[in-house]
């Protein structure tokens, strides 16, 4: 196993790096790296840039208007975005319900909705979690039943995330209550301006609107709009799961996150030294560096294995585990760094716009609000006590 990168990758990584020199715009990079909130528009314009260069859909095969990246290059252009300050791909269309429509949509499907992903035409939603149904997802009750060539379908999705952004929704939805739970499961590709769906904002702990509830209320959907086979939508599911989980260790976002850190600690002053001389302060700022340092080479070992023709197993869990906890901890030592400047929430110092004078620094706005927002990297795809449990009877055998 070979765990550095070829000559052919390193040239790849320097195209990445030029690429992004000349088309990343500054002022993107810039609300990044100070964690300001990003627009619709934001997302928009650095998705079209991305598409005009063909490197949109780096998940889907080139027939489809894909890269056909291999993995290693796939990891190579998530940590060169990180480290320049490119925004977050918003991933439920691109990567999420795409490969699922390529590997189970019918050609009319594909033909119809792949195109106005990559175009942007379509921002898609995820409708997997309910109250109720979230690790145990194959819980969920929301019913669809068969109304000549319609589906009608209620009840309710929550934690949906940009769902007031979205114009479609991929759902999973209870079409044979009677069969087994994982049986009874279809897939549903709904537009969201049909009758009868409410979305509701969940303002979350940082004080931002990212997760809704969507209610569905007699909601006519097309038979046309199921995914796969009627009762077969939990092969789907789990297919889709894959590449949500793929990616989850977020390598790239640490390392950026972890500069900033170092900046912030560099600024500030603790007894008229800078912050990061503290030798208790830089201990810690050097744990995380050496734990990122560990899960990167984990990272890298799997890929090794992927590009000789392995399948990463329980060793994804591993990954999103470390790497979401190594995240926390970065925001939390941010918010120490700063101290007391950390506490006022400013929302307005958090709008894409803003241009005014900041409260205390550019810097000090976001990490609070960071802090608590990033407590849902150890929730969602998968919370992590799931993953120990799978790391239990995969690798310990429990
Ligand atoms: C910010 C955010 C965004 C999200 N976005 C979306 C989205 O866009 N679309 C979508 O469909 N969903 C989304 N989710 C939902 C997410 O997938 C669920 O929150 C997650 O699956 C956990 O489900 P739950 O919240 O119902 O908690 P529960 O499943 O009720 O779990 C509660 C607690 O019990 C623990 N637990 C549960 N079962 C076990 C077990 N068997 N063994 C050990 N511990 C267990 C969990 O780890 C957790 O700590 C989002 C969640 C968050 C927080």
């Amino acid at each position: 196993m070979n765990i550095h990168f070829t000559p052919e990758e390193q040239a790849f990584r320097q195209e990445v790096q030029a690429f992004l020199r000349s088309n990343l715009p500054d002022d993107l990079a810039r609300k990044v790296r100070l964690g300001r909130r990003l627009a619709k528009s934001d997302h928009q314009r650095w998705q079209k840039i991305l598409s005009q260069q063909g490197w949109y859909a780096v998940n889907w095969p080139v027939e489809h208007g894909g890269t056909g990246w291999s993995v290693v290059q796939k990891h190579i252009f998530d940590e060169e975005c990180a480290a320049a300050g490119a925004p977050r791909i918003v991933s439920f269309g691109v990567n999420m319900v795409a490969p699922v429509i390529i590997r189970f949509g019918t050609p009319a499907q594909k033909d119809y909705y792949l195109p106005r992903i990559l175009s942007g035409e379509d921002w898609w939603c995820q409708g997997y979690s309910e109250p109720g149904a979230g690790s145990d997802l194959a819980s969920l009750k929301t019913r669809a039943h068969r109304d000549g060539d319609h589906y009608v379908v209620n009840g309710q999705k929550t934690w949906t995330t940009l769902g007031q952004h979205a114009n479609r929704i991929f759902c999973l939805v209870r079409t044979d209550p009677g069969a087994k739970k994982q049986e009874g499961i279809s897939f549903l590709l709904i537009d969201m301006d049909t009758p009868g769906i409410t979305v509701r904002p969940i303002i979350t702990l940082d004080g931002e609107h990212e997760v809704n509830e969507v209610f569905f209320d007699n909601v006519r959907v097309p038979v046309e709009n199921l995914v796969g086979e009627e009762n077969r939508g939990w092969t789907c599911a789990k297919y889709l799961l894959t590449h949500e989980r793929t990616g989850q260790a977020g390598i790239g976002l640490s390392k950026a996150a972890l500069e900033q850190l170092k900046r912030i600690a560099m600024a500030e002053t603790v007894r008229g030294r800078p912050l990061i001389e503290d030798p208790m302060f830089r201990a810690r700022i050097a744990e995380v560096e050496m734990r990122l340092m560990a899960v990167e080479m984990s990272t890298l070992r799997i890929l090794a294995a992927t590009r000789d023709g392995g399948v990463p197993g329980a060793e994804s869990s591993l990954l999103k585990i470390q790497g979401s906890e190594i995240r926390q901890a970065i925001t939390n030592l941010m918010r120490k760094a700063l101290g007391p400047n950390a506490l006022p929430f400013l929302e307005h110092e958090l709008e894409p716009d803003f241009d005014g004078d900041p409260l205390y620094q550019d810097y000090s706005a976001a990490p609070a609000s960071q802090y608590f927002n990033m407590r849902k990297l150890s929730i969602y795809g998968g919370s992590n006590e799931i993953q120990k449990n799978i790391i239990a009877k995969m690798v310990l055998e429990l």
